[in-house]
């Protein structure tokens, strides 16, 4: 009798666990059934294992898309490519993506074309095949309504920066040019969630070198109830000593293993 109560309480303690963690499209309530559909993105990832492992640990069971940069200022660029195509996460490309691939860095400053450099010499060739293939935007019925995603801007999908202290007002004209209720952005490695009239625009923030000064890693989590879709920007702590260590042994600009213990 007691050992079926406490065994009664693992279960119950365990299927709350992996709700929280995500996996359940529908959860019952007393009374009415509560639609929960959910969808992780996350976007600039930039090679750093340690900090994507620890995002997919957060994620386990919900769809994944990725906006973008897989590679560049990381040590880790092709087990990145890897375990994003062996996941079946759906990526696009990201301004560092196109580097990678078409071997053109006058956009960059000298650290990230030396980041650069060193990771197309790394990148086998299935892996840079891969990047290749990858698509400027995603445009994805979600919910009863159209969602768009892509790296920079839908005027300038790879390069633009979007800040909304400086294009709230350009929100309106990408949401009703592109005639679509959701919006998600990368590139510029800093989250924020913006809504008016029931319409999204969002950027999940960089799983690998996150610049808002907290130094977790960041992605954002959709979910739809009463057929209203929230965007919840989330964190994770993740070997940031791992990671910068290898960017180090790696001879890539220290910068690029500093600035990850202060987020910036
Ligand atoms: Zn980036």
């Amino acid at each position: 009798m007691r050992f079926t109560i406490a065994l009664r309480f693992v279960l119950a303690r365990r299927r709350c666990r992996d709700w929280l963690r995500g996996g359940y499209r529908f959860i019952q309530l007393p009374g009415r059934f509560v639609e929960l559909t959910r969808l992780a993105i996350i976007s600039d990832v930039h090679a750093n294992l340690e900090a994507l492992e620890a995002v997919l640990g957060e994620t386990r069971g919900l769809d994944i898309i990725c906006l973008g940069d897989l590679v560049d200022y990381g040590a880790n660029p092709n087990e990145t490519v890897e375990l994003v195509r062996d996941r079946g996460i759906r990526t696009l490309m990201g301004n560092h993506d196109w580097a990678a691939v078409s071997g053109d860095t006058r956009l960059f400053n000298p650290r990230a074309a030396m980041s650069s450099i060193w990771t197309q010499r790394r990148l086998t060739g299935e892996n840079l095949e891969y990047i290749r293939t990858l698509p400027l935007e995603f445009r994805d019925p979600f919910e009863g309504q159209e969602a768009y995603f892509t790296h920079g801007s839908p005027d300038d999908r790879l390069w633009e920066y979007v800040d909304p202290r400086t294009h709230t007002d350009l929100f309106g004209h990408y949401l009703s040019k592109l005639g679509v209720g959701l919006i998600g952005l990368g590139h510029t490695h800093i989250p924020y969630v913006w809504v008016e009239g029931g319409k999204t625009v969002f950027n999940p923030g960089s799983v690998g070198q996150p610049r808002d000064g907290d130094p977790r890693a960041s992605f954002a989590v959709l979910s739809v109830q009463h057929k209203e879709v929230g965007v919840e920007v989330r964190r994770v702590g993740y070997d940031i000593e791992k990671a910068a260590s290898k960017i180090r042994s790696a001879g890539l600009p220290e910068s690029h293993a500093s600035r990850l213990f202060s987020g910036t």
